[in-house]
């Protein structure tokens, strides 16, 4: 049995309370415990800020993006031994563990990549200065710096190692010192990567602390300059968000929460288009993938009534030849949920579902003695507009066929019914649809992925959250914003207008200083 530890101030901790027990989900076997209790969580606070932090900007944007560079090299040397441990924690298959390690070592080479681009000072121009007085010579020119204070990152237990990482990509090259929190089902994964980032030397004491287990009291001990940045389930950031003190401190807080996601066919798509096959296979690769614990994961598929049969037989035919088992194995394609809650919650949430819908293929049985195994579950609606289809999610292998009536307008409303998601898939050749549904759904979209057979061969799949391309989503989603290129950093930095003499501040501080704009 290992017993994870916290790295707090320095060093690795553990904590003197009651262990909560962290499973082999594939035989039901204890592996690792993980308590923080007893940490002192104001001092990591007070490490981070100034300790971290003060080091962090020493430097300016371009030396932490070396940084990160060589993170993702530390964290690929030891790619194999993390993906047996994924396997052994998560559940999770070869491919699904690399989904996340390479997720994590891609995103901060990303940003590694990007910094090369921002020079060396500790602020970032913002835009083009403009004119305020009567002459160019009184001018106003915005820009960005770090904010002194930490970041607190708490991450779900679906992606270990990339939610982690992303999150440390952006606050590090911003200049603010993180402490990270994993979700505790699957914390042993992220325990060896954050050894892994400790271990390395490559950031400055203080700028990353690790906390495995609860926070305490760590969210007490933030301020103006701090910021909460949060993964997990609608439910939990909820509540994060309406922490006194946070309210009170005027904390910056930002969650990316959980989504209904919605596929959209378009009625004028052939069986034999390129568009077609990449809706199934997406479709495919989503409820699988991961076994379906996938913020981005589709839940809900908008099929044209008459297109419903089609879609349900060909999906039934590729969901029944998934390989499930030991994720150890290779030929394994899916393997079990996390834990027993998720089991739990998963097969609950389908029972949910089945009261308004019947089932093509799966079911909440539980597929053997030892191990929390479903199978794919693809489900029908019976009503359209059922409110548990538009309002449960199903964080497992699991997504319900809705059917439309072919109308952009009808989509429009039944998309927008989720109140808010990560990412829409829109299945279409025909551009006037595909634009008026693009307008119809984007308010309350944090992504939208038009494929058509233009790009049916080239489109990563929807479920990939890319370093480029924001992510995050309105109302049940969160409301957050990350990555996005530069984008990415502005949860860390704050913007400032100076107003004065373009000769000195317009010089000094504007686009032609050589750092890039955001
Ligand atoms: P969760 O139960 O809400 O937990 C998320 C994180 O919050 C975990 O680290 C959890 O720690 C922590 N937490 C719970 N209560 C807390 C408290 N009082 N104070 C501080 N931290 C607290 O969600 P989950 O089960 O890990 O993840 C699944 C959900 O996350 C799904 O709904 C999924 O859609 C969503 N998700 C969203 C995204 C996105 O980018 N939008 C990405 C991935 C997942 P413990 O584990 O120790 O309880």
């Amino acid at each position: 049995m290992i017993t994870l530890e916290s790295f707090v101030r320095g060093a690795w901790q553990r904590g003197n309370g009651r262990p909560k027990t962290l499973q082999d989900p594939t035989r039901e076997t204890d592996i690792a415990h993980c308590d923080s209790t007893g940490l002192d969580f104001a001092g990591a606070v007070a490490w981070g800020r100034g300790v971290g932090g003060t080091q962090l900007r020493k430097v300016g944007f371009a030396e932490r993006g070396r940084w990160l560079k060589a993170l993702s090299a530390a964290i690929h040397a030891k790619r194999d031994a993390l993906i047996a441990v994924s396997a052994e924690n998560g559940g999770s298959t070869r491919g699904d563990a690399k989904f996340d390690l390479d997720g994590a070592t891609g995103t901060l080479a990303a940003y590694a990549k990007l910094a090369e681009s921002l020079g060396d000072e500790n602020f970032l121009p913002d835009g083009e200065g403009v004119q305020l007085g009567r002459t160019p010579r009184y001018w106003g020119q915005h820009i960005r710096v770090p904010r002194p204070g930490v970041a607190v990152h708490i991450n779900a237990f679906n992606f270990p190692a990339w939610g982690m990482c992303e999150k440390l990509a952006c606050s590090v090259l911003a200049g603010v010192p993180a402490i990270s929190k994993p979700g505790t089902p699957t914390a042993l994964v992220a325990y060896r990567v954050a050894q892994v980032i400790a271990e390395s030397g490559v950031l400055p004491e203080g700028a990353f602390q690790f906390v495995c287990g609860s926070l305490g009291d760590t969210l007490d001990h933030l301020g103006p300059q701090d910021t909460l940045a949060f993964t997990g389930s609608a439910k939990t950031g909820a509540m994060l968000k309406g922490h006194a003190r946070l309210v009170g401190a005027n904390t910056r807080v930002t969650l990316e929460a959980d989504s209904l996601n919605c596929a959209i066919l378009a009625p004028e798509i052939d069986d034999d288009a390129a568009t077609w096959a990449a809706f199934v296979n997406n479709l495919v690769t989503d409820m699988t993938q991961k076994t379906g614990q996938k913020c981005t994961a589709v839940r809900r598929i908008l099929v044209p009534r008459e297109r419903v049969d089609a879609v349900v037989e060909n999906l039934v035919d590729r969901l029944g030849r998934i390989a499930i088992g030991d994720p150890a194995d290779e030929a394994t394609k899916m393997g079990p949920l996390a834990s027993g809650a998720q089991f739990e919650d998963v097969s609950a949430g389908m029972q949910a579902l089945l009261a308004v819908a019947r089932a093509a293929c799966g079911g909440p049985t539980k597929l053997t003695a030892r191990g929390y195994f479903l199978a794919p579950t693809l489900l029908v609606a019976n009503d359209p507009d059922a409110e548990v289809l538009h309002s449960l999610e199903v964080f497992g292998p699991c997504a319900t066929v809705i059917p439309y009536d072919g109308r952009a307008a009808e989509a429009t409303r039944l998309a927008n019914r989720g109140g808010g998601g990560l990412v829409a898939s829109i299945y279409a050749n025909d551009k006037r649809w595909t634009e008026d549904l693009v307008l119809g759904i984007a308010p309350w979209h944090g992504r939208l992925w038009v494929c058509s057979d233009k790009v049916a061969d080239q489109a990563y799949a929807p479920g990939m959250v890319l370093p480029q391309t924001i992510h995050g989503g309105p109302g049940r989603a969160g409301g957050g914003e990350e990555l996005g290129g530069l984008r990415g950093l502005e949860l860390y930095l704050q913007r400032v207008a100076l107003q004065g003499d373009q000769g000195h501040l317009g010089r000094r501080f504007g686009p032609s200083t050589g750092s890039a704009a955001v």
